[in-house]
């Protein structure tokens, strides 16, 4: 178990810790830098009461976090999950401000989150939950102001729902309002799969760099959801063996190697991993330490403990997820000599898609998958090398070289924008 404080606590003590070679305080004097940059500019918190098809009514607790907007209108997921809090919203607004920093986006940081299992609802039900979420939020997201994005449990359908919630509050079409929307309804090409496709973009420039070849290795995915799906599919498209597999409910391993398309068809129809021909059941932990080169944490927060990382036997981790590392785990784990992509670089693609999707929203103007994805290569990768070298140069972690670079760029805004 974690321990040390709520993880927006110690998502807020990673963030100094890593400020602190900066000297934020010498360098902008009376600016109260460290203090402005972790607390959130706005949060708002709901009461969302949803009748159900029965005609009961259920009441939900609702979140928006806008964390900073330094550097362009806030930006971030909605995530619709029984564990949602307060405080975990608050932490995941704080990682999008570092991550859309670390790719060099024009966005700040933003999350929202219902507590709810959502998994559960009728699909009328669900319709109407996400609908009612927009409309209480209409007046406080837009284009310009804070747009929303999928996040656990809620994709393109949801994405839908609520551009068309907005523009019956609002009175007015504006697709940029919210991205990874369906294509039909202004999404962009390559959005679904830009999260799992970037992580593995991130993994395979980190796997160069240790002299590991892809094609062969041998991988393990904690967590079978949007990004987990796609960075599976990537990585065996890349040659690699995905020997062990997990969702929420159950686990499965091949060593061998299990086949991806197919397993994602089988999730769809069944909605799980369990009873997948050709695999067998194993304890979900055995992902986490499981005897192959790449492991990619893709499910929640707090997945690789200190009591689990000094099991760990990857070679090097991708984090598809956001948090799935504790800090205590991410000093295990840097001092045995793994590599650790961090969440802020590994799982940036889908954010950057969105930012993509905005600004064709933005030019009524569309790419191809093709330029999308050259796109979302090249910005990855630059990010990548960029972030690679100033640890090689400062002899630190990859997270603390990418938090150290969008620290600074955030920073600059911040005392740029004055005090006021
Ligand atoms: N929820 C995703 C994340 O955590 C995507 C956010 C977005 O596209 O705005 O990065």
């Amino acid at each position: 178990m974690p321990s040390n404080g709520s993880l927006f606590d110690r998502a807020k003590a990673l963030f100094l810790h890593y400020a602190e070679p900066l000297q934020l305080n010498k360098r902008y004097p009376d600016l109260q830098l460290a203090e402005r940059l972790t607390s959130p500019d706005k949060s708002i918190t709901m009461r969302l009461s949803l009748q159900m098809d029965d005609g009961r009514v259920e009441v939900y607790d609702a979140f928006r976090v806008q964390f900073n907007d330094d550097l362009g209108p806030y930006k971030g997921g909605l995530r619709f999950h029984p564990q949602v809090t307060f405080d975990e919203v608050k932490a995941l607004a704080l990682w999008m401000c570092v991550k859309t920093a670390v790719v060099n986006i024009p966005f700040g940081g933003a999350k929202g989150g219902v507590t709810v299992d959502y998994k559960r609802l009728s699909i009328t039900e669900k319709e109407r939950l996400t609908k009612k979420f927009a409309i209480m939020m209409a007046n406080d997201i837009g284009p310009d102001t804070d747009i929303p994005a999928p996040d656990v449990n809620t994709g393109p359908r949801e994405m839908a729902w609520m551009s068309h919630a907005w523009r019956m509050a609002r009175g007015k079409y504006e697709r940029a309002m919210v991205t990874g929307k369906p294509v039909e309804h202004g999404g962009s090409l390559g959005r679904v799969e830009a999260t799992g496709y970037g992580c593995v973009v991130t993994l395979l420039e980190a796997a160069r760099d240790n002299g590991i070849d892809p094609a062969g290795a041998t991988c393990a995915v904690q967590g079978f959801g949007n990004a987990g799906q796609y960075a599976a599919l990537e990585l065996s498209r890349h040659g690699g063996r995905l020997i062990a597999v997990s969702d929420s409910r159950a686990a499965i391993a091949n060593s061998s190697g299990l086949d991806v398309e197919a397993l994602m068809r089988h999730k769809e129809k069944t909605g799980c991993v369990a009873d997948f021909p050709g695999s067998k059941p194993i304890d979900p932990m055995e992902v986490l330490t499981a005897n192959c080169d790449f492991l990619v944490p893709a499910a929640l927060e707090d997945a690789i403990t200190k009591e689990i990382a000094p099991q760990v036997r990857a070679k090097i981790i991708a984090e598809a997820a956001n948090g799935p590392t504790t800090r205590a785990a991410m000093d295990i784990l840097f001092n045995k000599g793994v590599i650790v992509v961090p969440d802020v670089l590994a799982n940036a693609g889908g954010v950057t898609v969105s930012y993509f999707e905005w600004v064709q929203n933005r030019q009524e103007y569309f790419w191809t998958h093709q330029e999308v994805i050259e796109r979302l290569t090249k910005r990855l990768m630059d990010a990548y090398r960029r972030i690679r070298d100033r640890a090689r140069e400062e002899r630190v972690s990859l997270r603390q070289a990418a938090y150290e670079g969008a620290i600074e760029r955030i920073a600059m805004a911040a005392a740029e924008r004055g005090a006021q």
